[in-house]
């Protein structure tokens, strides 16, 4: 499993696939109060909420076929572990 981290700033268009990712329904979008999806901004992940900021994301996250995962398009994940296990049951299906 690779788990690198990697951290803001973010560019743009690492900003774009990482909002992707928050708002993939197959994918565990990172949360802050009351589980809501944080927003993908190039200083990091922010909380609308409480205004916390996370500037770090796994590097998985920024991989645009990751953020894409779609099992109906047959996306690869890679080695991404932040999946609802909702998705968790598909792939398994799927193979
Ligand atoms: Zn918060």
């Amino acid at each position: 499993m690779n788990d690198d981290i990697l951290r803001a700033p973010f560019t743009d268009d690492e900003v774009r696939i990482l909002d992707v990712w928050q708002k993939n329904d197959y994918l565990h979008p990172y949360t802050c109060c009351d589980s809501e999806p944080m927003k993908a901004t190039t200083d990091g992940l922010k909380c609308d909420k409480c205004g916390r900021l996370q500037e770090w994301v796994h590097d998985f996250s920024l991989r645009e076929s990751a953020a894409e995962y779609n099992p109906s398009k047959n996306r690869n994940l890679g080695d991404a572990i932040y999946t609802t296990d909702d998705f968790k049951n598909k792939e398994e299906n799927n193979e």
